[in-house]
């Protein structure tokens, strides 16, 4: 089986950016045993795409793509390969929902334009773009035998869509077997995390890749072997590795969501856990709620958006609201110490921040956060500095951190980037501890 690499981009051939996708696809291609035979550079050029196209369906059996699935008038792959590939675009109504979601989450309304971005292949298949817009693209000729895969330029995108959809495809195509664990990390940054596995990440078989998600990583761990127990057993001992460097901070494995496993772990060690949040407005009850078998071990939750109610509700004194504001260490961990009071709970949890886009000020701008979790002789606070990022994404990332901070406490581990008080303490924050950089 041969493969053939065509990057699409007049930015490319003008030197204006470097063509890393074709580096990491031949490679990527080559760990599956398929033989890259030539790789292109065109421009964004209907003319000039289509002969690069016609030249590379005659000597060779996979075309893989990059680039050109913009929303622009100048990007023109898509449409080109169908076009020599015998096959039609339609509108595909779920593509332009994920479309559209993408710009809403980031408080913006889509462009016009970016509705091209939602049509896909009728006899191919379109391949999911977690990262972006542009969905990828798979064609058949009519006759079978040779395909076409086309995907999206930035390589944030490229290569997750490549490793999670494209990979498995082409090793069903070649015979060998590919098995892929995911390791799911919170409570650290990616740029921190990749410091400490940057060792493990260069390998070929098994490969490692991160994945950066609001408030964790990802780590997605792929071997190859001649049989899918053997890919397996690559798989888990590599993962041993990530084990020995990050440890208890990696909270779970495949789909196991944060949420779920703070309820494990509360079930695990049979302690019950209540919250009191703020910014986060119920998201971390949401999602505790979320996991089946939660009402064991979660039986309160509040949204204490005012001060009054902080008050009311989970006894957070009005001297302290006064003199450190609603936004502030010491009020976060009144809130979870009340809460915990008002729940008879053995866990309590309290968030309060600034989500924005208003409200912020110098000293307390907006991505400013406050998490405080309890137990009956400890509190725990974190100062987050969320910057520059929409209300929608500091609230989730806050609600990341807090599940984690709640997990770590079920299961008495120590809590990084927090200052520990004596339960009734005033919590003051020194000056010396600067915020955590989100
Ligand atoms: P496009 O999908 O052609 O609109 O490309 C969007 C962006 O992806 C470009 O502006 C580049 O930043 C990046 N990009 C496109 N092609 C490549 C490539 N071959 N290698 C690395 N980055 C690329
Ligand atoms: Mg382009």
């Amino acid at each position: 089986m041969t493969a053939e690499i065509i990057a699409v981009g007049t930015e490319l051939l003008l030197g204006d950016i470097l063509n890393t996708n074709a580096q990491f696809l031949s490679r990527q291609l080559a760990q599956l045993g398929i033989s890259v035979h030539f790789q292109s550079v065109v421009g964004d050029n209907p003319t000039r795409l289509e002969s690069v196209v016609r030249l590379a369906m005659q000597r060779s059996d996979i075309l893989v793509f990059s680039g050109g699935l913009g929303p622009t008038d100048d990007d023109v792959t898509k449409q080109t390969v169908a076009h020599a590939f015998e096959d039609e675009l339609r509108l595909d109504e779920e593509e332009l929902a994920h479309i559209r979601a993408f710009f809403t989450a980031w408080g913006r309304t889509m462009p016009k334009n970016n509705e091209k971005q939602a049509y896909v292949p009728v006899r191919g298949h379109k391949l999911h773009n977690e990262n972006g817009t542009a969905p990828g693209m798979l064609f058949e000729t009519k006759q079978g035998g040779k395909w076409a895969v086309l995907l999206p330029g930035p390589p944030a995108e490229l290569q997750p869509m490549f490793l999670q959809e494209v990979k498995p495809w082409l090793a069903s195509l070649t015979d060998c077997a590919l098995h892929s664990l995911t390791l799911r990390v919170a409570g650290i940054g990616e740029s921190h995390l990749e410091t400490k596995v940057a060792h493990l990440l260069t390998g070929e078989n098994p490969t490692a890749a991160l994945y950066a998600k609001t408030g964790e990583v990802f780590i997605r761990i792929t071997a190859k072997a001649g049989s899918a127990a053997q890919a397996e057993t690559l798989c888990r001992a590599f993962a041993a590795r990530f084990y020995d460097v990050l440890g208890d901070a990696i909270y779970g494995e495949d789909e196991e969501t944060l949420a779920a496993a703070l309820v494990h772990a509360l079930q695990k060690t049979g302690k019950t856990a209540a919250t009191a949040e703020s910014c986060t407005g119920g998201l971390v009850s949401a999602a505790i709620t979320d996991v089946p078998g939660s009402s064991e071990v979660f039986g309160f939750g509040t949204c204490t958006y005012s001060n009054e109610q902080k008050m009311r509700v989970l006894g957070v004194s009005s001297e302290t609201l006064q003199r450190y504001g609603a936004v502030s260490a010491e009020t976060a961990a009144e809130m979870a110490q009340g809460v915990r009071k008002a729940a008879g709970a053995d866990l309590g949890l309290g968030v309060t921040g600034i989500a924005g886009p208003g409200g912020g000020t110098k000293e307390k701008p907006v991505g400013l956060v406050f998490l405080a979790v309890a137990c009956e002789n400890k509190v725990y606070v974190q100062k987050l500095l969320i910057e520059n990022r929409t209300r929608d994404t500091v609230r989730r990332f806050s609600a990341k951190y807090a599940l984690e901070m709640l997990r770590r406490l079920a299961l008495s581990l120590p809590q990084p980037g927090c200052q520990a008080f004596e339960a009734g303490a005033p919590a003051h924050i020194s000056d010396g501890q600067g915020p955590r950089d989100a």
